[in-house]
C-alpha cells in the first residue's frame, strides 16, 4: 500500500510512500520518512493500492511516531467532506484538524523530578539524623508537611541534591518522574455550583435531549435546536444534558463564539463540573505550543471529558463523544475566514451524525438557516419562551433619530435627548450602561435623514453602496447601478447623506455631555494591546467605569447585574451594508444587546436610536418576536433567492495590479459561464465593497446555487483549468458570510 504523507514544516510538501511489510500506517498516523539525504516527519493523509506500475521505485516510510493515528476515523471524514464541500485542500484541513503543536515533536510532554517522603519514618531514626545531618533533617520536615508529603526537586533548590540523595539511599524519602501538565488555568479559583431546579420548559428541553442520549445511539439522533430568549436558562439546559452525557460514561464538546467574549460561560462550565478536577480542558487562542499539545493530549486520551472552545474546537479529538453544544449557533464568528472557510456550526452537525452523538444548538435569535431546518423537519425545535430568574424582559424604546436631527440643527445626531438623560440618571444612582455602535460598516451607503429612506437595490433589496472614484450607486449582488441623487428619492428632502461615524467620535461627544462619568472603550483599535479585553471586563465588573462603548463584539454572553441601561447609537448602519443578511445582523444584534440589560435584581432598559423605526429589524426586536421576525425575512430570502433558500458563494480575485485582478477575474466569469450547470446564477464581475484592503485591489463575483456540491464542483473545475497570473490570488468562499 501506498501512504501519502504531509511533510511537517510550513512548505506543505506532500509525498507517496511505499508502506513496508508489519507495519501498521493508516490515515492520520504520523510516521517517519525519508526525503532527500535526510529523515523528517509528517502525517499520513491517506492510504491507497500502489498504482498498476510504477516507473522508479518508491521510498519507504522508516517507522510510526505513535501507535495510534491521531486523527480518528470520524474526523478523517469530517475532514474529506470539508475538503469537498468548501473546495479546499485535504492538506489544508488536516492542518486545522492537527494543530502545528500537535503535529511538531519537541512540544511533547514535560516531565519534572519530584521527591516524596515516607508514611510515618521510624521516629528514631529521625531522631538520628536530626543530630547527624541537620540539612537532610530540615529538608524530610518540609517534606513531611507538604501536601501529600510530596514536592518537585525543583521547588527545594538545587543545593537539595546531595542531600535529597542520602535520604532517598537512607529510605526515608523515594524521588520519581511524573509528568508536568502545563494548566494554563493554573491561578484561577472556581467556586463550585450544583444543579439548580429546572423550570418546566426547561425540564421538557432536558427530558428531550436525554432521551436521544444513549450508551450506543442506534442512529444518528436529528439536531436540537434550544431557541430561549436572553437569560432563560439556556446555560442551566446545556450544563444539566453535559452531566447525563458524562454519567453515561461519555464525552463532550461545547463550542462557544469566542473564548474570551463569553467568560461568563466558561467559568460556569468550571463551576459545575469543578469537581471533575481536571477534566474540563478549555482551548483558548492564546495557548502556547506546549500547553496545546498537552491539552490536546489529555483530550486524546479521554482524561479531559469536557472540551470549551471557539472555532476550531469542533476537531477537539475527544473520544467516545456523546453530546455537542453549540451555543449562540446564529454568530458569524463560527465561520472561519482563511482556507479552510468552514462553518464550525455546520461542521459540528456533520461530525455528530458522523459520530453519532446528540447534537444541541442554541440561541436567541437562530440563524435563518437553522430556522428553515426546523421548519422543514431536519432539526427538533425546543423552546424557553420566558426568563429563568422571573425578570421581565427589559422595555425596548426605540428614538426616531430623524426628530433629533432637526432639533440639534443639522449636525450629525450621536446622542437623543431620551439617551442623554438616561445615561444621567444611571450615573447618578451608581449604576452601569453599555453604548453599542454597530461596527463601522466597510460600505458607505446613503440614508435620509429627513424620512430616513435608504437607496436600496429595486432586485435584490440590498443597500447600494456609494462608489466615490465614479459617483455611482451599485448593487454588489447583481451588479445594478444608479446615480446619487441630490435629493431624496422618497421626500424630495436634500438631506440625503452618508452613513456613519466611529467610536472615538462616541467617545468625544460623552466626555463633553458627561464630563464626570468614567469610560472605557472596546473596539479592534483599543484591543490591540494583550489582555486588555479582560482588564476592561474586570474593572467594568468590579463597578471602576460606569459607561463602557463597544462595537457589536462585546454584544456576546456577557452578563453584569448592575447594567440597567443599554443604547445602540447607530442601529441603521448595519442595516444598509450590501449584504442580505444585514437584517438579520441588526436584528441579532439588538435581541442579544437588549439581553444584557436588567441581568440583576434591577430592571434594565435599552435605547434604540435609528433613522428607521419601521424596519422590521427593529420592530420585531423591540418586541422581543423573533417568530414575526423570521416569517417576515424569510419570505424576502425566499423572494430573491438567499440562504436558506440557496446557497451562496463569492469568487474573490486581489491583487496589487488592479487591471490584472479585474481582468483574471473576467476569464474566470467567461469560463464559469461555458457549461454552467442548471440551478446556477452567476453574477457580474464587480469591485469589492472594500475595493482597496492592504494594498490590494479586489474583485468579486457572487454565486447563488440551489445545490452546495454542483457550484463547488463547477467553481474548483474551472479553477485548476485555468492559470493564475502569479501576483493575483483567487479565493473562493462557500457558504459566504463575509461580503466585503
Ligand atoms: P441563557 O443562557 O438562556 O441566557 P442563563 O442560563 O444565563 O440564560 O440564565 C439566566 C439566569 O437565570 C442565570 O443567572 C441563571 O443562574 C438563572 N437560572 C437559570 N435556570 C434557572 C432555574 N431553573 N432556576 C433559577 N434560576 C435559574
Ligand atoms: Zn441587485
Amino acid at each position: 500500500m501506498i501512504a501519502r504523507v504531509l511533510i511537517d514544516g510550513p512548505s506543505e510538501l506532500v509525498f507517496d510512500y511505499a508502506i513496508p511489510e508489519g507495519l501498521a500506517v493508516v490515515a492520520g498516523c504520523r510516521v517517519r520518512v525519508p526525503i532527500r539525504q535526510k529523515t523528517t516527519s509528517g502525517t499520513v493523509l491517506s492510504v491507497t493500492p500502489p498504482p498498476e506500475q510504477s516507473e522508479f521505485a518508491m521510498r519507504e516510510v522508516k517507522s510510526l511516531i505513535d501507535p495510534e493515528p491521531l486523527i480518528t476515523p470520524v474526523l478523517l471524514k469530517t475532514a474529506r467532506w470539508i475538503a469537498d464541500y468548501y473546495g479546499s485542500s485535504i492538506e489544508g484541513v488536516i492542518r486545522s484538524i492537527l494543530p502545528e503543536a500537535v503535529r511538531t515533536e519537541d512540544n511533547s510532554a514535560k516531565t519534572r523530578r519530584i521527591a516524596t517522603a515516607v508514611a510515618d519514618p521510624d521516629p528514631e531514626a529521625v531522631a538520628k539524623l536530626e543530630k547527624r545531618a541537620a540539612k537532610q533533617h530540615a529538608i524530610l520536615t518540609i517534606l513531611l508537611h507538604a501536601p501529600e508529603r510530596t514536592m518537585a526537586v525543583a521547588d527545594l533548590g538545587e543545593s537539595t541534591a546531595p542531600s535529597l540523595k542520602s535520604l532517598a539511599e537512607k529510605g526515608f524519602i523515594t524521588i520519581s518522574t511524573e509528568e508536568v501538565r502545563r494548566d494554563p488555568e493554573a491561578d484561577e479559583t472556581i467556586v463550585p455550583s450544583g444543579p439548580l431546579a429546572l423550570n418546566d420548559q426547561q425540564q421538557e428541553a432536558f427530558e428531550a435531549i436525554k432521551s436521544s442520549l444513549s450508551p450506543t445511539p442506534p442512529i444518528p439522533p436529528s439536531p436540537y435546536l434550544l431557541l430561549g430568549v436572553t437569560g432563560s436558562g439556556k446555560t442551566e439546559v446545556y450544563l444539566q444534558a453535559a452531566q447525563s452525557a458524562l454519567d453515561l460514561g461519555k464525552t463532550v464538546l461545547v463550542l462557544v463564539p469566542e473564548i474570551a467574549l463569553t467568560p461568563q460561560t466558561v467559568r460556569r462550565f468550571k463551576a459545575r463540573f469543578s469537581q471533575l478536577n481536571d477534566q474540563v480542558a478549555v482551548l483558548h487562542s492564546h495557548l502556547s505550543q506546549g500547553e496545546r499539545f498537552d491539552e490536546w493530549h489529555r483530550i486524546r486520551k479521554g482524561t479531559a471529558r469536557i472540551v470549551i472552545g471557539a472555532r476550531s474546537a469542533v476537531f477537539a479529538p475527544l473520544p467516545n463523544l456523546g453530546l455537542i453544544i453549540v451555543d449562540e449557533e446564529h454568530e458569524s464568528s463560527y465561520k472561519q475566514e482563511s482556507p479552510p472557510r468552514y462553518h464550525a456550526r455546520d461542521v459540528a452537525v456533520l461530525r455528530a451524525a458522523f459520530e453519532p452523538c446528540v447534537i444541541v444548538l442554541g440561541s436567541a435569535t437562530p440563524s435563518l438557516e437553522s430556522w428553515q431546518n426546523c421548519l422543514s423537519g431536519k432539526y427538533h425545535l425546543l423552546r424557553l419562551d420566558k426568563r429563568a430568574d422571573a425578570h421581565s424582559m427589559p422595555l425596548v424604546r426605540v428614538i426616531d433619530m430623524r426628530l433629533e436631527k432637526q432639533k440639534q440643527k443639522g449636525q450629525v445626531a450621536i446622542l437623543s435627548d431620551r439617551l442623554r438623560t438616561a445615561l444621567e440618571q444611571r450615573l447618578a444612582k451608581g449604576e452601569q450602561s453599555i453604548l453599542f455602535l454597530n461596527r463601522r460598516g466597510f460600505a458607505r451607503s446613503l440614508q435620509c435623514h429627513s424620512c430616513g429612506h435608504a437607496c436600496t437595490c429595486p432586485h435584490c433589496a440590498v443597500a447600494l453602496t456609494y462608489h466615490r472614484t465614479d459617483e455611482r450607486l451599485v448593487c454588489h449582488v447583481c451588479g445594478h447601478q444608479s446615480i446619487v441623487p441630490k435629493k431624496c428619492p422618497e421626500c424630495k428632502d436634500p438631506g440625503i447623506a452618508l452613513q456613519g461615524y466611529g467610536t472615538q467620535k462616541v467617545e468625544e461627544v460623552l466626555q463633553k455631555v458627561l464630563p464626570e462619568a468614567r469610560f472605557a472603550r472596546i473596539d479592534a483599535d483599543a484591543m490591540r494591546r494583550k489582555n486588555a479585553l479582560r482588564d476592561i471586563l474586570r474593572k467594568f465588573k468590579s463597578n471602576k467605569i460606569d459607561v463602557l462603548i463597544g462595537t457589536q463584539m462585546i454584544a456576546k454572553g456577557l452578563h453584569f447585574p448592575n447594567v440597567t441601561l443599554v443604547g445602540i447609537l447607530n442601529a441603521d448602519l448595519g442595516l444598509h451594508v450590501p449584504d442580505f443578511r444585514a437584517g438579520e445582523r441588526t436584528f441579532q444584534l439588538i435581541t442579544q444587546v437588549a439581553g444584557r440589560a436588567g441581568r440583576g435584581e434591577l430592571e434594565g432598559e435599552v435605547i434604540v436610536q435609528t433613522f428607521t423605526p419601521h424596519s422590521p429589524s427593529i420592530q420585531f426586536a423591540r418586541k422581543h418576536d423573533f417568530d414575526g421576525y423570521a416569517e417576515q425575512e424569510m419570505e424576502m430570502r425566499r423572494q430573491f433567492r438567499f440562504p436558506p433558500f440557496a446557497h451562496c458563494a463569492v469568487l474573490t480575485a486581489r491583487s496589487t495590479h488592479e487591471r490584472r485582478a479585474e481582468f483574471t477575474l473576467q476569464t474566470l466569469h467567461l469560463r464559469l459561464k461555458e457549461d454552467l450547470p442548471d440551478g446556477i446564477t452567476l453574477g457580474e464581475v464587480l469591485p469589492s465593497p472594500l475595493i482597496r484592503s492592504h494594498d490590494q485591489f479586489r474583485f468579486q463575483i457572487t454565486l447563488r446555487s440551489n445545490k452546495a456540491r454542483p457550484l463547488t464542483n463547477h467553481v474548483q473545475s474551472v479553477l485548476r483549468r485555468t492559470t493564475l497570473p502569479e501576483d493575483v490570488t483567487v479565493v473562493f468562499d462557500m457558504d459566504a458570510y463575509n461580503f466585503s
